[in-house]
């Protein structure tokens, strides 16, 4: 007979404030996030190997401030992350991250992985020297929906709310509830060691839009695409700029449900005929902007600007 594998979690840390330290203790604000090695924050949770269900591996594949997430990381985080969901003795893999482009790491992975097992990114809101950190509660509980056998695709969970990949966002600079899906809402929660789906079943995954481009994203020219936004007094000037720097693509944070200023949209009028991209997504962060036939421009279907920008950099890589 043949002996069971054990199955593993993984843990890749990228930093972040989960792994933030302060020199004034017990600080929640003022610290250096990307600070401790993602070993020392597993080894400083007790249940943590019990919660995974067999084993557990830790990998640092980035020491960072998510505010500088860059090229360089996304490639080698979504590569690795293909090649563990490729191992059969991966039951899950979970991403320590920073909180802020969290939601754009999230969707980059969405659009590229075949995640037929979860991939959970979490992160934490005080860093860990805090006197009440929150980041090995959250680790805890990624670890948990990592090892959930129902779970699959690109999630994240932080304060006890799981969330997709399409719809979260950091809606708050300080609270530790920092994340929201807006009218989606969350798709569940682990409480106490348990998962527990919002609408009874866990989601299912989806084939990523652009997993052909994943072998090449390191070699591969990133499209330079950049996010405008149409507010008061523009005047448009911003575009014809990135013109003329020879931009591949721009996203419009449009006002309401994807109104421009006319200058603006002269501007943009003026970059679609030089070449340029030009997707419209609503600035609005609640909703979700209805197309309207006589739209002279293709909106993001629903996505927030800095989603819709990742979308129109992966199409524009994936064109002919
Ligand atoms: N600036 C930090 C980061 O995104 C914030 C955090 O993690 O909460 O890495």
């Amino acid at each position: 007979m043949q002996a069971k594998m054990e199955r593993k979690i993984v843990v890749l840390g990228t930093g972040g404030t989960i792994a933030g330290a302060s020199s004034v203790a017990g600080a929640n604000v003022g610290y250096t996030a990307g600070q401790i090695g993602v070993d020392a924050l597993l080894a400083a949770i007790p249940g943590l190997r019990q919660a995974a269900g067999g084993a557990l591996a830790a990998e640092q594949l980035a020491q960072i401030d998510s505010k500088d997430m860059g090229f360089e990381v996304w490639t080698r985080l979504a590569q690795r992350c293909a090649s563990h969901l490729a191992d059969a003795s991966v039951a899950g893999i979970v991403i320590t991250h920073g909180t802020d482009t969290l939601e754009e790491t999230a969707w980059l992975l969405h659009q590229l992985l075949d995640a037929s097992k979860p991939v959970v990114l979490t992160c934490a809101m005080r860093p860990a020297t805090a006197l009440a950190p929150d980041g090995p509660q959250n680790l805890l509980d990624a670890v948990t929906l990592a090892a959930e056998r129902a779970a699959r695709g690109v999630l994240m969970v932080s304060a006890g709310v799981v969330h997709g990949a399409r719809e979260v966002s950091k809606v708050h600079p300080l609270r530790l509830d920092a994340f929201a899906s807006g009218d989606g809402g969350p798709l569940g929660w682990v409480e106490a060691g348990r998962v527990r789906w919002a609408h009874g079943c866990a989601p299912v995954s989806a084939t990523p839009a652009y997993g052909v481009l994943l072998p090449a994203l390191g070699v591969v020219h990133w499209p330079r695409v950049e996010i405008v936004l149409s507010h008061a007094g523009t005047d448009g000037a911003l575009v014809d700029w990135l013109v003329e720097k020879g931009v591949d693509g721009i996203v419009v944070a449009a006002s309401g449900n994807g109104t421009l200023h006319q200058a603006l949209e002269a501007a943009l009028a003026r970059a679609v005929d030089a070449g340029v991209a030009v997707r419209v997504a609503s600035r609005c962060p609640e909703g979700r902007m209805l197309d309207l036939h006589d739209m002279p421009w293709q909106s993001a279907k629903g996505l927030s600007p800095v989603k819709a920008r990742i979308s129109l950099m992966l199409e524009l890589m994936q064109a002919p």
